[in-house]
């Protein structure tokens, strides 16, 4: 109660005089403290909290909420909600706006969120922003709207509802239906501060949320994941199928690793129950082999990316008579292969400062690019039944670019994340073809000639590797 205002951050300083100057406030009391301030903050027994319940009990009526003076549990929050000018409020703490509605996850439906479509989104994200996000990250309209229509029991059809439609059913459900899976931006606190609601946004209320907000929504979900390793596949359709109803409740895993080479591909994801699949994420067991041939066959999607190509050959040729060696020697082998083409990727990247990225991205993400241009249907096992261009406007190009971003940023991360349990592993004689290449790309040499130095170096490489297997 003893707050002093001058810690408060401006912007709700401000947002306080423009509420007590707002019409739809006029009457309800505010009285003036000794410095001159305004009390925003009383207790309900106190005089003033007394005359702002009479005031507000008035307004219900005047509002058409209760016809005598016989109050009903929330409907302080109702009045205070609904005659809110912006429906938006400031936090004391850190100046973030939030909505006033029920339009941000609770803990519990986060993590279902999350788990769901492989992402990280928090608390204190607006739903209509995550929905936004995930059409951006490639998720399909149906699958968020049947998400979301399931978690709030609605009566609506998610191939017919649109996005506002869906999102106002769930906040009602959640507000005034007992549903859990959003909560407000600010608690309801009538009639002890002055506009109803507590001066700590969502955001402050809890130290874990402290200072996230949409603007720095990160995400270490599986596609980045997927462009971290420079994969091969179908990369678009992958994580498209990752927030499809296949997937409901379960999280998304790679038949073969994509830390090992594997590709990230409809074809080469099965649904696992969550938790297990940390543990797997870059294990290599002769089922998984078994069961990534037979998709091969079944499909005819090549299951390695272009770099582990000659390891993944020789280890098809040799795992069935020596299958001891698929959990170790074989996984290590890929590891260490991977591990080799992330540092050559940076290598090229530290030497090659005027070229280095754009030859890259030209050589290895924009072959790539065209997946982005459509949308897919699939069956339960991944194979794509249908495709459709997509109008490939500002939403493709947002994605193209975030590829391109989390790939490079990764080949750094790499480095630093890897640097003591995988090491490169190039021999002098490597080393200085790697340094040729970089020259070579430096002075602006072809990009196909550069793209073979590459493709030749990472084949010597796995060849070496291959002959100590
Ligand atoms: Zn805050």
């Amino acid at each position: 109660m003893a707050q002093d205002k001058k810690q408060w951050h401006p912007k709700f300083l401000n947002y306080m005089e423009r509420i007590i100057k707002d019409p739809s406030y006029r009457g309800l009391p505010i009285p003036k403290k000794a410095d001159g301030s305004y009390a925003w903050i009383v207790t309900a027994q106190s005089k003033t909290g007394q005359q702002r319940i009479d005031w507000c009990i008035r307004k219900a009526r005047e509002l058409g909420l209760i016809t005598g003076y016989e109050t009903y549990p929330g409907m302080y929050a109702d009045v205070m909600l609904q005659i809110h000018p912006t429906k938006w409020k400031v936090c004391q703490i850190c100046g973030k706006e939030m909505s006033l509605y029920y339009h941000y996850p609770s803990a519990n439906f986060l993590k279902s969120l999350n788990r769901k479509f492989g992402t990280d989104f928090s608390g204190c994200d607006h739903i209509s922003d995550i929905w936004d996000e995930l059409i951006h990250r490639g998720v399909c309209e149906g699958d968020i709207a049947a998400f979301l229509i399931h978690a709030g029991s609605l009566n609506l059809n998610a191939r017919t509802s649109s996005k506002e439609e869906i999102i106002a059913a769930l906040e009602y459900a959640c507000r005034k239906g007992g549903r859990k899976c959003l909560g407000p931006g600010a608690m309801s606190n009538f009639p002890d501060r002055y506009d109803g609601f507590h001066t700590y946004n969502r955001c402050c209320r809890a130290a874990q949320d402290k200072g996230r907000s949409k603007e720095n929504l990160k995400s270490y979900t599986k596609d980045r994941r997927a462009y971290e390793y420079w994969s091969d596949g179908n990369i678009h359709a992958a994580n498209q199928f990752m927030g499809s109803r296949f997937f409901h409740g379960t999280s998304a895993d790679h038949i073969g690793p994509i830390s090992l080479g594997f590709v990230h591909d409809p074809r080469y994801l099965q649904p696992m129950p969550g938790g297990d699949n940390s543990s797997k994420r870059d294990r290599l067991q002769t089922a998984d082999i078994e069961r990534i041939l037979e998709t091969e066959r079944r499909t005819g999607v090549y299951p390695m990316s272009w770099q582990s190509k000659l390891i993944w050959e020789f280890i098809r040729e040799n795992y069935a008579s020596h299958p001891d060696k698929v959990p170790t020697l074989y996984r290590d082998a890929l590891k260490q292969n991977m591990a080799d083409y992330m540092f050559i990727l940076l290598t090229i990247l530290k030497k090659c400062p005027e070229n280095g990225t754009s030859f890259l991205v030209s050589a290895f993400l924009e072959p790539n690019y065209d997946y982005f241009r459509y949308s897919y249907q699939f069956n339960a096992k991944g194979e794509i039944t249908a495709r459709t261009a997509r109008h490939y406007t500002a939403r493709g190009q947002y994605e193209t670019e975030r590829y391109k971003r989390i790939a490079i940023e990764a080949v750094y991360d790499y480095s630093e994340k890897n640097n003591r349990n995988c090491r490169n592993d190039l021999n002098s004689t490597e080393l200085a073809a790697l340094s040729s290449i970089c020259s070579s790309i430096e002075s602006g040499a072809p990009l196909n000639e550069n793209k073979q130095l590459i493709k030749d170096l990472v084949e010597t490489i796995e060849e070496r590797i291959i002959r100590s297997l």
